[in-house]
């Protein structure tokens, strides 16, 4: 049978475009599960929904370019083609669960109206004229570079250059240059006589790099903390033996050796000479390549689960893996900056702690300032460890799975296992202290419930909730608040599937007058 995969009005919600009158992106619906191919089931989407995205009836212009699969979802990609050239930018995609119910769609098509309207498209300019204008912009730019680059392959394609309403006839060149390595893509507009310069970016973010980390902490990897410490009465943490490292690869670096990629730029101390990054933990170097990345790769599972991380964090997020000799750790939010301790054990050689860190960054970016009251201050700690807990659990036996940052914690604290936290604590907002320094305490509260989520919806539906459950909180916000936020996401995202369990899990800890009632 097939089912109508129309949006009805008041059943979705929009991001308008700025220009093309048809809206960058829709979301806040799910349609019916779907068992077809999700290519098939994204282009009935955009064909019975063609009014809403100013599309072509029959998506003529529209080219399927791939489905990439996430954990949780398909995410197909179709690229604008017309008069046989490809638009810059106009991208359209569809994104589904993996049960086929397609819940958000970007747009970033040129309507077909305009693309009448633009008859003119022809390239006046000679691509001669165009390559030279364009090694110009590097040549004015090398000028003030202390070494010279060089040049070193270049390839050019025709393309159509969207600006505003106006669509553009352009030549796109892509150079490759070192000293710095740059992936330099210009586009120069070819309608007029003389070339011009349309765009000039820089596309390198693929750079590659292998290196060492515990993934989150050598207590996990080995499953069993007692082969990390000294017996006797006075407990020291044992050198971590090799097969408590994983080996993995950094992605995004900008500059091979230098620890700086799009979300994260480690400042102090490393630079390799060799585009490689293993080291033991007790060499310099070894904190910086655990908070690049495990920062990197918090922040492209997010971006997986559909948050345009990119867009929050307006720079790279600064770390300092050296930052204090007590063993305490901090996020800066004036400075976009993580501060790691190296008293006791290196608080950046444990995954859980870094995650804990960028926890307060990532509700920074999304609601700035947040903490300001007593309640948010306890729900800030509390996200940062159920961040932590929910990204590396199936990296850990059932044992530890609850207990946070047990190789911070291994020689200083006496529970089996040690831990800093957990999150699976049996308190419940009865037990909140209206006290000062009592955040982390009173956020085992909210980690709990937050992990009674994790439990009851599994990782990818609890994350999407409770990050997107942000967007409507503020600075100065309450437990209460943050159930209802969660609550509204379920009906923005899932229809409201959830809201009976949820309701139930806020009920049993005595979070909210809204679950009184029940
Ligand atoms: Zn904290």
């Amino acid at each position: 049978m097939m089912r109508s995969l129309k949006l009805r009005k008041g059943s979705y919600r929009t991001v308008p475009g700025k220009y093309y009158g048809s809206p960058k992106e829709v979301w806040g619906f799910r349609t019916d599960p779907d068992r077809r191919a999700p290519r098939k089931i994204a282009e009935d989407f955009l064909k019975e929904n063609h009014k809403l995205f100013k599309l072509e009836k029959n998506l003529d212009t529209l080219h399927f370019r791939k489905t990439i699969r996430s954990l949780g979802a398909h995410h197909v990609i179709f690229q604008q083609r017309w008069r046989k050239l490809w638009i810059h930018r106009a991208y359209v995609t569809v994104h589904l669960g993996n049960e086929g119910s397609v819940y958000m769609a970007k747009n970033r098509a040129m309507p077909k109206k305009l693309l009448d309207k633009s008859k003119d498209v022809r390239f006046c300019v000679d691509v001669s004229a165009a390559r030279v204008r364009a090694i110009k912009a590097i040549r004015d730019e090398e000028r003030s570079l202390p070494k010279r680059r060089t040049e070193r392959r270049r390839r050019m394609e025709k393309r159509l250059f969207p600006l505003k309403k106006k669509i553009l006839p352009a030549y796109r060149f892509r150079f490759y240059l070192k000293n710095p390595r740059e992936e330099r893509i210009i586009y120069i507009k070819a309608s007029d006589r003389e070339p011009r310069l349309l765009q000039d970016y820089d596309n390198l973010a693929h750079l590659d790099a292998p290196a060492r980390v515990f993934d989150p902490n050598p207590v996990a990897t080995l499953g069993d903390h007692r082969l990390l410490v000294t017996a006797g009465k006075k407990k020291h943490p044992k050198l971590p033996p090799p097969d408590a490292y994983r080996d993995v690869t950094l992605t995004g670096l900008r500059k091979p050796g230098y620890l700086q990629g799009p979300y994260v730029k480690i400042n102090w101390r490393v630079k390799r000479n060799k585009n490689e990054f293993c080291f033991k933990s007790n060499q310099r170097g070894f904190k910086d390549v655990m908070a690049y990345y495990h920062i990197d790769t918090v922040v492209r599972y997010l971006e997986e689960l559909g948050f345009r991380v990119r867009a929050l964090f307006r720079k790279p997020l600064e770390v300092n893996a050296y930052g204090s000799p007590k063993d305490n750790s901090w996020y800066s939010s004036g400075l976009w900056l993580l501060t790691f301790g190296y008293g006791g054990v290196d608080d950046a050689e444990d995954g859980e702690m870094i995650l804990h860190e960028f926890g307060h960054a990532l509700q920074d970016a999304i609601c700035p300032d947040f903490g300001q009251s007593r309640e948010a201050a306890a729900m800030g700690e509390g996200f940062g460890d159920y961040l932590a807990a929910s990204f590396f659990a199936h990296k850990k036996v059932a044992e530890y799975r609850t207990s946070l940052m047990s190789w911070d914690a291994i020689a200083s604290d006496k529970h089996n296992p040690p831990r800093v936290r957990r999150v699976d604590e049996d308190r419940t907002y009865r037990r909140f202290r209206d006290r000062a320094n009592y955040e982390h305490t009173n956020g085992q509260i909210w980690s709990a419930t937050l992990w009674d989520i994790w439990e009851t919806l599994g990782r990818e539906k609890a994350d999407t909730l409770i990050i997107e459950s942000h967007f409507q909180l503020d600075a100065f916000t309450t437990f209460d608040r943050g159930a209802r936020a969660i609550l509204d996401a379920d009906q923005n995202l899932y229809g409201g599937r959830y809201r009976r369990r949820l309701l139930h899990i806020f009920r049993d800890r005595r979070i909210g007058p809204l679950t009184r009632r029940h």
